[in-house]
């Protein structure tokens, strides 16, 4: 569950968790989002992962480079252009 809703002392606030560690992305620029597998045809998906850089890359060592990434930062931008 990469997004999460998280208790404060004021309220709540809404946190991406990385599915690598599973503690919270607090730097944006420290996280990006990544998927398996290549798309083939138009309305075909793939999920979706929300990760820290460091641990996307200590993935992509002990599993190989069958995954595909983009900064979290683009992803926000994407998802607010819609
Ligand atoms: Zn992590």
């Amino acid at each position: 569950m990469p997004l999460m809703i998280e208790l404060t002392p004021d309220g709540h606030r809404p946190v991406l968790i990385c599915d690598l560690c599973h503690h919270s992305i607090e730097d944006l620029d420290l996280g990006r989002y990544a998927w398996v597998g290549e798309p083939t045809t138009p309305g075909d998906r793939r999920a979706l992962y929300l990760e820290h850089r460091a641990c996307g890359a200590r993935y992509l060592r002990r599993k190989g480079p069958t995954r595909h990434a983009g900064a979290l930062r683009e992803l926000l931008v994407a998802l607010q252009a819609r």
